[in-house]
């Protein structure tokens, strides 16, 4: 498949220098998208769209919490005919929010609404096409017949929005594609690009262009790919539609916020968005503000300081390929990646200080316990612990210091590039060495590719510096260089939400393109209050630590970019007006008993209707199958119908029992 993609440096302007992708302009109201003009912030009302008075009432929340467009669920002619009233209302109350009506499946509430708003939303894997999840042999003669009947039923809803100036977003959802594209392309980001592109042709055909295009997914790393290879494929095609960008069933609280950022903020990185939407299991006006959090860091990029370009970089940014390196005393190779916790400033006075990151003393038995998200490391400046380290973890000290050390053996020196190049190499045990693109030197390498107990540390201070980073990678690569690395990022003066959202970006950006054996944060001051006034954020940093936050962060990263598994996943879609439960107390119902479950991935969703097409690959389907009744499924089949919500959750248990991956709650040490 790969073959058919030509030069890597058609998905972006630039791999080395900031430079936002121009796509087309496309009128949506009176708020233009693509273009120049800024980054757009959207969501979605999660009311019953019959429900005039509360959906108003929503939107307008929404709008107030900087919402530039809202989406409403039409699913079917009843619904896409109040988005009139609904529109009514929000006028005669002074709003001009232009209002995007969600389709799924049902040509006929498409053609109403696209009368009504400023633009519809069509999904290319069930609108006018199939999924049973069947595999179907297609000669070319029945592929065509098919795309022809696709055609038909679809072409009337284009010359609607044609003619009565609405915009449409060709949305295609990972897990939602048709059985017609998964049969000839699978379940890939190719099969994503190309279910939105046959879509595409039939408007352009038509001579309608208003089109936003968008790629989601719930694992950010197909999500990104597939959005890299639309743009290449539409360069290829001479397209140059706005992208609408968004991780769908991301879930809540940390770790949706962690999951969006690491997709949004990658392809954010390289240029490519004209609007974001963050879909949180949270009320709908709390994801404006991820999301301007998210935009709003890219408004002065551009300055940034330059950064050496590349010819040939060794990249794919169509497929996952991790960096080959080979193991340095644990690190690298095909181990998982390695976490570091920074106690640099900590002031540590007892064993008590550790349990922030996960290692609990136990007086009575002398023994060390840790949790699966106890760090492998412990950078420790100039200084000693006041005991013994846990069995597990390592120290690294600041090499000066370690020199003075009687004990050398109770950690690990950490090297400045200057003093490396200066040292001899004489010392046989496991060393760390900080660097970044600038240091990066003929004599430097030679000195490296020598010594093989060696770990490097990859640092920036440029403001574009996932971008430096990911060129020290090439660097290092065309140098054929494999020592394990470890990737560290420096803040200052950052709000918790700011810390957790670029540090996704900039972290995971890179390791899902396989670059970094380890990840290490640091955050030079307490994180500064919150602008939004977030009440949960204010609790959160009375109660915990900034290095407790730090370590949960960084394997909430890897957890994202699916490098290390550290707990259960979930994958909750956002709800909307189709959804039969309280998907946020369900969610935290199932997680309340479920989160023990390293590497179980578990699907809760609001509608039979969505749901399971939208699970991805997620082991066990928790899905609203009518009011008060609930559907589980073991992957994509249905293993329990219908039971009533009361014994939902149970049956789940018992059903993840039978399949051997349940473990009893271990009881807290801390
Ligand atoms: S799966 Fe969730 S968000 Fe999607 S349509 Fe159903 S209820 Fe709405």
């Amino acid at each position: 498949m790969i073959e058919t993609i030509s030069k890597f440096k058609e998905y972006c302007n630039s791999l080395t220098k900031y430079s936002r992708y121009k796509t087309r302009e496309v009128q949506v109201g009176n708020v233009p998208i693509g273009g120049d003009n800024p980054i757009r912030i959207q969501s979605m009302t999660i009311t019953d769209t019959m429900d005039t008075k509360a959906t108003v009432e929503q939107t307008i929340r929404m709008v107030e919490s900087g919402c530039d467009y809202v989406r409403i669920t039409a699913p079917s002619k009843l619904e896409a005919q109040n988005l009139e009233n609904i529109k009514k209302e929000l006028r005669t109350r002074g709003y001009s929010v232009p209002l995007i009506a969600d389709i799924h499946f049902t040509p006929n509430a498409a053609e109403i609404a696209a009368r009504i708003v400023e633009k519809v939303r069509v999904n290319p894997g069930n609108y006018a096409d199939r999924k049973k999840f069947e595999i179907i042999e297609y000669t070319d003669d029945k592929y065509d017949a098919e795309l022809d009947r696709i055609r038909n039923k679809f072409s009337p809803l284009v010359k609607i929005c044609k003619e009565y100036g609405t915009a449409m977003r060709i949305g295609t959802n990972h897990g939602s594609l048709s059985d017609r594209i998964m049969s000839r392309y699978g379940d890939t980001p190719l099969g994503m690009v190309e279910s939105a592109l046959e879509f595409v042709r039939i408007c352009e055909a038509l001579d309608y262009y208003d089109i936003v295009l968008s790629m989601k997914a719930s694992n950010p790393q197909v999500m990104v790919h597939a959005y890299r290879l639309l743009v290449h494929k539409m360069k290829e095609e001479g397209m140059n539609y706005p992208l609408h960008l968004g991780v769908t069933e991301a879930g809540g609280g940390e770790d949706g916020r962690i999951k969006s950022a690491l997709g949004i903020g990658a392809l954010l990185e390289d240029g490519l968005g004209d609007t974001i939407r963050v879909s949180l299991t949270e009320d709908p006006e709390f994801e404006a503000p991820v999301a301007i959090i998210l935009a709003d860091r890219y408004k002065v990029r551009g300055n940034h300081n330059p950064i050496r370009s590349i010819e040939d970089p060794p990249f794919n940014p169509f497929e996952y390929e991790k960096r080959h390196s080979f193991e340095v005393w644990g690190i690298g190779s095909g181990i998982v990646a390695r976490v570091i916790a920074d106690y640099r400033k900590r002031e540590i006075k007892n064993y008590k200080d550790l349990s922030d990151i996960g290692y609990f003393y136990n007086a009575e038995t002398d023994k060390w316990n840790m949790n699966d998200m106890a760090p492998d490391l412990l950078y420790l400046g100039n200084k000693k612990l006041p005991f013994d380290i846990p069995n597990g973890l390592r120290a690294i000290f600041d090499f000066k210091f370690w020199l003075t050390l009687e004990n050398k053996n109770i950690g690990y020196p950490l090297y400045s590039s200057e003093e490396y190049l200066n040292s001899g190499n004489d010392i046989n045990i496991l060393k760390f060495v900080s660097f970044d693109l600038n240091s990066v030197s003929e004599v430097f390498i030679n000195k490296i590719k020598n010594d093989n107990n060696l770990v490097l540390i990859l640092t920036t201070e440029n403001e574009h510096g996932m971008s430096e980073q990911r060129r020290a990678f090439f660097e290092l690569i065309s140098n054929h260089v494999q020592h394990p690395v470890i990737i560290k990022r420096s803040y200052k003066n950052l709000s918790l939400d700011q810390f957790r959202l670029f540090s996704s970006t900039d972290l995971g950006s890179l390791l899902i393109d396989g670059y970094g054996d380890g990840v290490w944060a640091e955050v030079e001051n307490e994180f500064i209050s919150d602008s939004s006034g977030n009440q949960y954020v204010k609790k959160l940093l009375k109660e915990e630590s900034k290095e407790k936050i730090i370590n949960r962060t960084l394997f909430g990263i890897l957890q994202a970019a699916r490098v290390r598994i550290s707990k259960t996943e979930y994958i909750a879609c956002p709800s909307c007006g189709r959804t039969l439960f309280d998907l946020q107390e369900t969610t935290e119902m199932i997680r309340k008993k479920t989160e023990h479950l390293k590497g179980v991935k578990i699907a809760i969703m609001g509608c039979i209707v969505n749901g399971p097409g939208e699970m991805a690959d997620a082991d066990y389907g928790y899905v609203g199958s009518g009011v008060g009744k609930i559907t589980l499924y073991r992957e994509k089949d249905i293993v329990k119908r219908n039971i009533t919500a009361e014994n939902a959750v149970d049956a789940l248990i018992q059903l993840i029992k039978e399949d051997g991956k349940w473990a009893e709650k271990p009881i807290s040490v801390n």
